[in-house]
């Protein structure tokens, strides 16, 4: 379609709403603006305009700005009270120093529609170019109460310190990169992007769900809204729950009770483990006889480890490396004497342990000598001795509970 044909009839041109939901509410938090053109008997996606970089940004303000209208109307007649999510790339906002925008948005204040309801989503490969100039704009719009979404957060990591500078409210981040179920990048890129949102205080909108699978995820990774045809497709009405094509209050509360009982599933775990422990202390007879009592103990952790030993209360192992190859526990010396203390969560673990005299499971990790991910059981044998128990790949992959 030629850009002028768009650009010069507006009277063809729609918004549409597709709604996102909130994960603390069950409800509609707000909608997607997209633009609709109507053609030959039929509405077409706006997407490849927006996205054409022959198009000269002044098109896209004009057409923008036609859709912002309609939109806040209708959401001022309708007396919705949700957020609107618009999309503006970079160049665009820049154009007239974004004060196109900023008049409307002032314009519409009056008439009864707050600034804190316009969320502006810019994505995140706008921070490559004039970046600095778009930083200050989003910054300066802030101050109207305006709320910042990054796009397509995640796509690349040497974007994380730009985001920071911008401490955007929402990070958007595509589900479609999550199709492939068993990627461990995918994971760490997730947490990554969580720890990030905890640090500036964003919250996580998962766009683009399709599926039961990945609602799911999204709700285990924290997403605290939601959006993608499973839920809602984009429509010309605004209506809020009516719209909804799944009842998320039921979805929510089956993954709370499916986690509980997994968590419920470790928990046991952890509370066999601590009962094993118990029954073997009373052979526990000192660091002078460390070897002897592990050895003891590699016969009732045999099915869940690989690996065990003793440290002292300051990192430094006591004991030998007991250690399974080929269904059979072969003794280590050569580590007796390592220490342990500066790995993350080691003296935090074992403070913990010593505090409250019971187990502690570790999280799953990837193992520096096997490279595969294991956990680690620590328990407390004195006051200034502990035990860790390697638990290895298989038993974790065959314990689903075990696995997060
Ligand atoms: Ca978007």
């Amino acid at each position: 379609m030629d850009p002028l044909d768009i650009v010069g009839n507006l009277n063809n041109i729609k918004p549409v709403y597709q709604p996102i939901v909130s994960a603390i509410r069950h409800t509609v938090f707000g909608y997607e603006v997209l633009g609709r053109f109507y053609n030959d008997n039929e509405w077409h996606s706006l997407g490849d305009f927006f996205q054409d970089n022959e198009v000269p940004e002044e098109f896209k303000v004009e057409v923008d700005q036609h859709l912002l209208y309609i939109a806040i109307s209708d959401m001022i007649e309708s007396n919705e009270t949700g957020h609107l999510f618009i999309n503006r790339n970079a160049k665009q906002l820049l154009v007239n120093n974004g004060d196109d925008l900023l008049q409307s948005l002032i314009m519409f204040e009056k008439k009864g529609f707050s600034m804190n309801r316009i969320v502006i989503e810019v994505t995140e490969h706008d921070f490559e170019e004039d970046y600095e100039q778009l930083i200050h704009l989003l910054l300066y719009y802030k101050t109207y109460g305006i709320k910042i979404a990054v796009d397509q957060v995640g796509a690349k990591s040497s974007n994380i310190d730009r985001i920071r500078q911008l401490e955007p409210h929402i990070l958007k981040i595509d589900t479609r990169i999550i199709r492939n179920r068993h990627s461990e990048g995918f994971q760490d890129i997730m947490y990554s992007l969580s720890m990030l949102a905890r640090r500036i205080g964003a919250a996580l909108l998962f766009e683009n769900i399709e599926d039961d699978y990945q609602l799911n995820f999204a709700w285990k990774h924290g997403g605290r809204y939601y959006q993608g045809f499973y839920l809602a497709k984009p429509g010309f009405d605004l209506a809020a729950e009516e719209v909804l094509s799944v009842n998320v209050r039921e979805k929510f509360a089956a993954y709370i009770q499916r986690e509980k009982s997994k968590i419920e599933d470790r928990l046991k775990h952890v509370w066999n483990w601590e009962q094993k422990m118990k029954n073997l202390l009373s052979k526990w007879e000192g660091t002078k006889k460390v070897d002897a009592f592990i050895d003891a103990v590699t016969a009732q952790f045999d099915a869940e480890s690989f690996r065990m030993y003793v440290c002292d209360s300051d990192g430094q192992q006591v004991s030998s490396n007991f250690r399974k190859h080929d269904d059979k526990w072969k003794v280590e010396l050569d580590k007796l004497g390592s220490n342990w203390a500066f790995r993350p969560y080691f003296l935090e673990n074992m403070m913990q342990m010593k505090t409250w005299k019971r187990g502690i499971l570790s999280d799953v990790y990837s193992d520096i000598e096997t490279r595969e991910m294991v956990r680690t059981f620590g328990y407390p044998l004195s006051e200034n001795d502990f035990l860790f128990i390697d638990i290895s790949y298989s038993y974790i992959y065959e314990n689903e509970s075990l696995l997060l």
